[in-house]
């Protein structure tokens, strides 16, 4: 009889101290026959990344910078844990790609988690990706470097995921879906499906945190709220599953059960259910194709009762509106919008501009002329650097000519 256990998955977390990371973690407390923790990563949060290495003892933690890390590594030590502390991109780049890692959860927000990603991928390794904005800002680049470096690609973004378990991909072969009408991205429509443009002028930092159905970071939340984040989703979808922008349709469905839809020629519509809950998604890719438990309950369908659908506004939810465009235009434009977001969230989050104003300034930012070569990863960069310069410009102006008074 063979007594040797299978060796243990070694997972690197980007982003562990986040509301994805903090999913992932719970899953693979799970499963610590399956699961290892090699490196954890953060950029602020010190003190929860610490306790999360006296936990997991993962060979690496990854943190912002020099005087962070030495901290770190420090207090590590005294409390006798032999994990050692990077920094920067170049740790996080170096945690992503190390050889003894089988798979990497790409969990940071923002452009931020570009580069760690794209050097996952460009390692080979199985790759669980949230970070929806690297797919957003470098899609095509993305995309081939996966085939190139015979990556596994697996999505976590809810809606994805769903996707991806309604028409698997093999990302590697290259292979586009066959037989696909249109595919129906579903969408809670945020705290604010129901409010008028009066009310959304009004809307406070904490409102727009406070979703409905999902409990995550806070940029994710606003971009919820604003529907920006079902534009982005939009995006990511056409890269993942090989569609035209117009080929997907954005559904919103209050209850956010079902994930997400794909309609074939044939007239079959097939769908993911479950509860709202991201360590469905997280266990889904983790395991695949293989299926693990992930701790969420059973949907109870009977408690459920009914579900409803209904057509997004595009004049209220401008953020939509942009990026649907975004994603027809593309080169660019993916890029540029998501840049102007980050910044326009992060102003509203810091009460610089209303609600209203986040898609006035990605519009304002979207008109300019700007470099518009998209060859590799460094234009990638150049563009967003551009694009935030604008925004921050566009930001300058606005608190001088009129203060913001929420
Ligand atoms: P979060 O804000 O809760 O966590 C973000 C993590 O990234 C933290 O660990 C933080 O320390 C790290 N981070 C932030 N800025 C960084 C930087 N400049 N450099 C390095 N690390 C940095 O975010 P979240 O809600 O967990 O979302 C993470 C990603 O997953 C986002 O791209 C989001 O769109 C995507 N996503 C999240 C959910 C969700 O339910 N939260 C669902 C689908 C997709
Ligand atoms: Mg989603």
């Amino acid at each position: 009889m063979n007594t040797d256990k299978p060796r243990l998955q070694q997972i690197t977390v980007l982003g562990a101290t986040g509301s994805i990371g903090s999913s992932t973690l719970d899953v693979i407390r799970q499963h610590p026959d399956r699961y290892q923790v090699f490196a954890l990563t953060a950029h602020s949060r010190m003190a929860e990344l610490q306790a999360l290495c006296i936990q997991h003892r993962p060979r690496f933690a990854v943190v912002a910078d020099a005087a962070s890390a030495k901290r770190l590594q420090s207090d590590l030590h005294t409390a006798g844990v032999a994990t050692a502390v990077l920094f920067g991109q170049q740790g996080l780049a170096e945690v992503a790609a190390h050889p003894d890692v089988d798979a990497v959860m790409a969990a940071i927000v923002g452009a931020a988690g570009l580069p760690s990603a794209m050097a996952a991928v460009q390692a080979g390794k199985k790759i669980l990706l949230a970070n929806k904005e690297a797919l957003v800002m470098s899609g095509a680049l993305f995309m081939s470097a996966v085939r190139e470096h015979g990556a596994q690609l697996l999505p976590i973004d809810s809606e994805h995921n769903a996707i991806f378990q309604c028409l698997p991909c093999n990302y590697a072969e290259g292979l586009a879906p066959v037989g696909v009408r249109r595919i129906l991205l579903t969408a809670s429509g945020g705290p604010f499906r129901n409010s008028s443009y009066a009310e959304l002028e009004r809307v406070t930092p904490a409102q727009a945190c406070a979703h409905p159905n999902w409990s995550m970071g806070q940029k994710i939340s606003v971009d919820s709220a604003t529907m920006m984040n079902k534009g982005l989703e939009l995006i990511e979808a056409c890269w993942l599953f090989a569609a035209r922008p117009t080929q997907v349709e954005v559904v919103i469905h209050p209850q956010s059960v079902i994930h997400s839809l794909v309609d074939y020629i044939d007239g079959s519509v097939l769908a993911q259910l479950g509860n709202p809950d991201m360590r469905t998604p997280i266990a889904h890719a983790m395991a695949w194709p293989e299926r693990i438990a992930s701790g969420v309950a059973p949907l109870d369908l009977f408690t459920l009762a009914r579900m409803d659908f209904i057509a997004p506004d595009l004049q209220r939810f401008a953020c939509l509106r942009l990026a649907i465009a975004a994603a027809q235009a593309g080169a660019a434009a993916p890029i540029v919008l998501n840049a102007a977001n980050e910044v326009a969230v992060a102003a509203f989050l810091q009460e610089r501009i209303r609600f209203t104003q986040i898609p006035q300034l990605i519009e304002d930012v979207l008109s300019l002329q700007m470099s518009t070569t998209v060859h590799d990863l460094e234009n990638v960069l150049e563009i967003d650097q551009q694009a935030r310069a604008y925004a921050n410009t566009w930001l300058n102006k606005q608190s001088i000519t009129a203060g913001v008074g929420l």
